[in-house]
C-alpha cells in the first residue's frame, strides 16, 4: 500500500479546516436516533443507524474530529487496553474469546470500511507489541492463548528478531500481528463523516447538548439553539460528555496523550528502524511507527489534566533518544494531543442505561477497533435486537474518583513508568551478566579443552619414552 505524501496527522491548528461548514442546530428536529458527539464512535454509530434505516441526527459540540478521533497513531489492531489473562479472569474464557473477536470484528471494520472507499488511507500493514523485559514465558502463554485459544493471527518473535528490525537492546521479545494496519486518521473520521452523510446523517457542528430527559419513549435533547426528540439517544461523548451525562463523566478519567512528528531523519532511520508498521510496548508506554519514510511518528507522555502539547517536545526526543541513541538529535517538527476517556477497569463503556439510552465511550488508547466495533454493535442492537452489548455488563459503570482521582491517576501513571522502566534496566543488566557469564564459560571450556590435549600430549610423550629402545 502507497505511504501517504504528507503526514499522516494534523496539528492542533489545522482542525477546524478539514470539513468546516456543517451547520449547527437551529431548528426543533424529531428522528429515530440522536446521537451526540462526533468523534469515531459517534460517527460509526450514526452511519450503521442510518445504514440500518433510520433517521438519524448526530450532535457534535465542536467539529468533527476535533479531538482524539484526529490526532491519534492510526494503529488498528484487535484487543482492547487490558491484558487478556485479565479478561478471561473477569469474565470466563468463552465470553473473553467472544469479546476478542468482537474486537477483531472492528479491526475489520475499519479495514473495510478504508479499503472499500478510501483504499489510499490505508498506509502500512502490521503490529509489533515488544516486551521492554526478558519475559518469554508469558509471551508464550498470551501467543497460546490468542493464537491457539483465540485463533487470533499472531506470531512471537524472538528478540533476535525484534533487534534485526529495531536496532536497540531495550526490547526483548513480540508479538507481531500480521493483519494489524496504519491508517491516516485524520482522513478516516473526516472520510467516515462524508460517509454518514451518503448514508442520510445528518450531521450538526457547533451544537453542545447541554441536557437530556432520558424519561419516556421519546427523549428530549436540549442544546442552546434547538430542542430535539428521538427514540434512541446514544452518548458518545467521551471525557467531555459535560452536562449531557453527568454521571457518566464521573466515570471516566481523561487521560491527555501527547504525540510529536520528527523531522525528515534520512538514512539514520532507515538502519535503526526498518520494521514498517506500528511499535507499541507492553507497558503501553511507548507507541511509534515511521510515516513519510523517514520520519518518527512518536506517543509517549500523557497527563490527568489538559496541557499544552509543545511542552513535551522535549519529553518525547528523550524517549526517542533512550531507545535508539544512535539516531543522535532528533527535531521535534511538530507535536499535538488528545485526550481520551479511561474507565477503572480498562474495558469500554458499551450498552445501554436505561430503555433507548446508550452509550459507547472510554476506549481508552486502543479505541480504533472497539469505537468501530461498538459503533456497529449498538446500530445494531437498537435497530435488530442484537443483544451482544450484553458481553460488555460485567464492566459497569465506576466512579473514577473525580479530581482526587485525577491525582491519584497521574501518580500511578508516573509510578509504572518508572518500574517499568527498572524491570527494563533490571532484564537489560540480566542479559548482560548472562552474556559475561557465557563468555566466562567459554573462556573456561577453552581453557580446559587447552590442558585437556596438553596433558593427553604430554602422557603421549611419556608413553614414547617408556617404549624400548630396540637396537638395528
Ligand atoms: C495521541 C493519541 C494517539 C492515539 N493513537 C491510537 C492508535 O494508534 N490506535 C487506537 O486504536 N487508538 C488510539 N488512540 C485512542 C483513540 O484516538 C480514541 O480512543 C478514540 O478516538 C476515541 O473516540 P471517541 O469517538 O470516543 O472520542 P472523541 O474523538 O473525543 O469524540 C467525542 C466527541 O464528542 C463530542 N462531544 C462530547 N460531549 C458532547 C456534548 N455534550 N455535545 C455534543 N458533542 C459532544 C466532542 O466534542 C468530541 O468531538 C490515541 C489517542 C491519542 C490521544
Amino acid at each position: 500500500m502507497a505511504q501517504s505524501a504528507t503526514h499522516e496527522t494534523g496539528s492542533e491548528a489545522g482542525d477546524a479546516s478539514a470539513d468546516a461548514g456543517r451547520p449547527r442546530l437551529t431548528f426543533d428536529l424529531d428522528v429515530d436516533v440522536c446521537v451526540v458527539g462526533g468523534g469515531l464512535a459517534g460517527l460509526t454509530v450514526a452511519r450503521e443507524a442510518a445504514r440500518n434505516g433510520a433517521s438519524v441526527a448526530l450532535l457534535e459540540g465542536r467539529q468533527v474530529g476535533w479531538n482524539a478521533s484526529g490526532h491519534h497513531l492510526g494503529t488498528v489492531m484487535p484487543g482492547y487496553g487490558v491484558p487478556v489473562s485479565d479478561l478471561i479472569a473477569r469474565v470466563g474464557f468463552d465470553n473473553a474469546r467472544e469479546l476478542w473477536s468482537l474486537s477483531q470484528a472492528g479491526a475489520d471494520y475499519v479495514r473495510a470500511t478504508v479499503m472499500t472507499n478510501a483504499p489510499e488511507t490505508a498506509v502500512t500493514d502490521g503490529a509489533l507489541e515488544v516486551s521492554t523485559v526478558d519475559a518469554g514465558d508469558e509471551i508464550i502463554s498470551r501467543l497460546q492463548t490468542l493464537g491457539e485459544d483465540f485463533g487470533a493471527d499472531v506470531e512471537g518473535w524472538q528478540a533476535d528478531r525484534v533487534r534485526d528490525v529495531l536496532k536497540t537492546r531495550r526490547y526483548f521479545h513480540a508479538i507481531h500481528y500480521p493483519k494489524a494496519f496504519q491508517i491516516d486518521g485524520r482522513k478516516y473520521v473526516h472520510g467516515l463523516a462524508s460517509l454518514a452523510e451518503q448514508d442520510g446523517v445528518r450531521i450538526f457542528e457547533n451544537t453542545p447538548v447541554v441536557n437530556i430527559d432520558p424519561a419516556g419513549v421519546r427523549k428530549r435533547v436540549v442544546t442552546p439553539s434547538a430542542r430535539l426528540r428521538a427514540s434512541q439517544v446514544v452518548l458518545a461523548g467521551n471525557a467531555h460528555i459535560g452536562a449531557a451525562g453527568v454521571r457518566l463523566a464521573t466515570t471516566l478519567l481523561p487521560v491527555w496523550r501527547y504525540a510529536a512528528l520528527t523531522a525528515p531523519l534520512g538514512e539514520r532511520l532507515a538502519e535503526t528502524v526498518t520494521f514498517q508498521g506500528s511499535v507499541i510496548d507492553t507497558d503501553g508506554i511507548d507507541h511509534f511507527r515511521i510515516v513519510d519514510g523517514d520520519r518518527l511518528l512518536w506517543s509517549s507522555p500523557e497527563t490527568t489534566w489538559q496541557a499544552n502539547p509543545s511542552r513535551f517536545a522535549k519529553a518525547i526526543r528523550q524517549r526517542i533518544a533512550t531507545m535508539f541513541p544512535q539516531l543522535g538529535r532528533v527535531e521535534i517538527a511538530e507535536t499535538w494531543g488528545g485526550v481520551f476517556g479511561q474507565t477503572v477497569h480498562g474495558m469500554p463503556q458499551i450498552g445501554q442505561l436505561r430503555p433507548g439510552l446508550w452509550v459507547v465511550s472510554g476506549f481508552g488508547r486502543q479505541g480504533l477497533n472497539t469505537s468501530a466495533m461498538a459503533g456497529e454493535l449498538i446500530a445494531r442492537s437498537m435497530l435488530l435486537g442484537d443483544d451482544r452489548w450484553k458481553l460488555f455488563s460485567p464492566f459497569e459503570l465506576v466512579w473514577a474518583g473525580g479530581t482526587a482521582g485525577r491525582v491519584v491517576g497521574h501518580a500511578i501513571g508516573k509510578l509504572s513508568r518508572q518500574q517499568s522502566a527498572a524491570a527494563g534496566a533490571l532484564a537489560r543488566y540480566r542479559e548482560r551478566a548472562a552474556a559475561r557469564e557465557q563468555t566466562r564459560e567459554l573462556a573456561h571450556e577453552k581453557r580446559v579443552a587447552v590442558a585437556q590435549s596438553r596433558s593427553a600430549a604430554a602422557a603421549r610423550r611419556a608413553a614414547e619414552l617408556q617404549k624400548p629402545h630396540g637396537r638395528p
